[in-house]
């Protein structure tokens, strides 16, 4: 008898899984305990131990399927061993072997599991997209081997599946000669065809010989097919998000969390109404409706300074304003504790503005809503509603000196104003005066 191939050893089909393979010899090991000689005893189990070796590791797994393919090669010709794709069971033109990579990690468990065989080009594919995806949401979360793996092995999911050198060419030939022993010369030479750029010289010699031959014989030439694994750019690019997901979310949340420097980001709800008309203090009656106000021909930028501009440093710290309110602020920062305006800046409404180069100091946060500023486009020329922020806020440099370099590192706060749809709150109202004064 013939050494029986590895896969009938261990009694599991051509296309099984590693868990299978795994599960078969764990059942045949456990036979072997209860009765020597239900496995063939000592050298039937030598002969298990053996095939699990080989077909638990997916290197040499390949390397042994493809022996066997050799093998079955050699036999009488119109016998040779058709190659089909292990999922759709298509006999490709191009088939190739590819080994896709499955990683689950969490915390300082981590586990990667190869699936392969023959794949056609569209399964492959889909697989790939699978086995990334798969890899993409669970192969980050152990420390340290699951961002390793998840980006080693999971690249060769995204570049289509690992490639054993040699393998698929092999298979690409065995698939050339099949199709001529089934009369089927058009795709036999299209399989040629595709050879002849194979890096292997004699696959590529071989392929070169037969559409020789089958030219000198008269043989229709077959057209050109198209390269069935031509790199689809596209899917390329979803299986690199597929995978990368996971990082690409947390460098996203870092950078809105701090806007590049170490920081702290409270969004902070503050709701207020925009007045529409200057308001007589005395009588509380609208004395010039807003349309009639002379109002500042070129509005400053976001983050236009309007008052204290040498107060303000080469390098500091960053106050970022992201105004979705429904009025344009101006936005006050004050000393805390003798209250002296420092820095007044504008932003628009709908829009983000900020300043930089604030000294180490605590301060408190005033900001008023209104319409268009004035002639002299440094305050209101309507009447506005001026708030406070509830807290002072302190801002300290960090000094650092290390691989990155030396220097300091300075903070960045982001309020953001809020309007409430109807509402008419000012939970923080401070009087015109007060936001007003020097
Ligand atoms: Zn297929």
């Amino acid at each position: 008898m013939a050494t029986a191939n590895l896969y009938d050893v261990l009694g599991v089909a051509r296309d099984a899984s590693p868990q299978q393979i795994e599960d078969a010899f764990n059942q045949l090991k456990d036979l072997y305990q209860q009765d020597p000689a239900a496995v063939g005893g000592e050298q039937g189990m030598a002969q298990i131990e053996d095939a699990y070796a080989i077909l638990s590791d997916a290197y040499r797994r390949a390397d042994y399927d493809l022996d066997m393919t050799e093998a079955s090669h050699g036999g009488e010709p119109g016998q040779v061993e058709t190659i089909h794709c292990q999922k759709c069971d298509a006999m490709p033109i191009q088939p190739r072997y590819l080994v896709f990579w499955r990683v689950f990690s969490f915390i300082l468990f981590t586990n990667r599991s190869p699936v392969q065989g023959v794949y056609c080009a569209p399964c492959a594919r889909k697989e790939a997209l699978g086995a990334t995806a798969l890899t993409g949401i669970v192969g980050w979360w152990g420390i340290p081997w699951g961002p390793i793996w998840t980006i080693g092995k999971g690249f060769q999911n995204v570049a289509c599946g690992e490639k054993p050198a040699g393998v698929s060419e092999a298979l690409a030939w065995q698939n050339v000669v099949a199709f001529a022993n089934m009369g089927d010369m058009a795709s036999a030479q299209a399989g040629a065809q595709h050879l002849l750029t194979s890096r292997d010289p004699s696959t590529m010699e071989a392929a070169h010989n037969f559409l020789e031959a089958c030219k000198a014989d008269g043989v229709p030439p077959a057209e050109p097919t198209e390269d069935a694994w031509k790199p689809n750019i596209p899917q390329a690019i979803l299986r690199v998000l597929l995978l990368l997901w996971v990082p690409i979310a947390l460098i996203a949340w870092i950078s809105t969390a701090d806007g590049g420097s170490s920081a702290r980001a409270e969004p902070s709800y503050y709701s207020d109404t925009v007045p529409v008309a200057r308001i007589d203090p005395e009588t509380g009656m609208q004395e010039v409706p807003v349309e009639d106000l002379v109002t500042c021909d070129n509005p400053p930028a976001n983050g236009a300074v309007l008052a204290g501009q040498e107060n303000l440093a080469a390098e500091g710290h960053q106050l970022e304003i992201d105004n979705g309110s429904s009025g344009n602020a101006i936005v006050n920062v004050r000393n805390s504790q003798t209250n002296d305006l420092l820095v007044s800046f504008y932003v628009s409404r709908g829009e983000t503005g900020s300043v930089s180069g604030l000294a180490d100091g605590t301060y408190k946060m005033q900001y008023a809503l209104g319409g268009p500023l004035d002639e002299d486009c440094r305050m209101f020329a309507g009447d506005f509603s001026a708030s406070a922020f509830p807290d002072p806020e302190t801002f300290r440099a960090q000094y650092v000196n290390d691989e990155r370099g030396e220097g300091y590192i300075y903070e960045v706060l982001t309020f953001t104003l809020y309007s409430v749809p109807g509402g008419n709150v000012r939970p923080q109202g401070i009087a015109d005066d007060a936001f007003l004064a020097e």
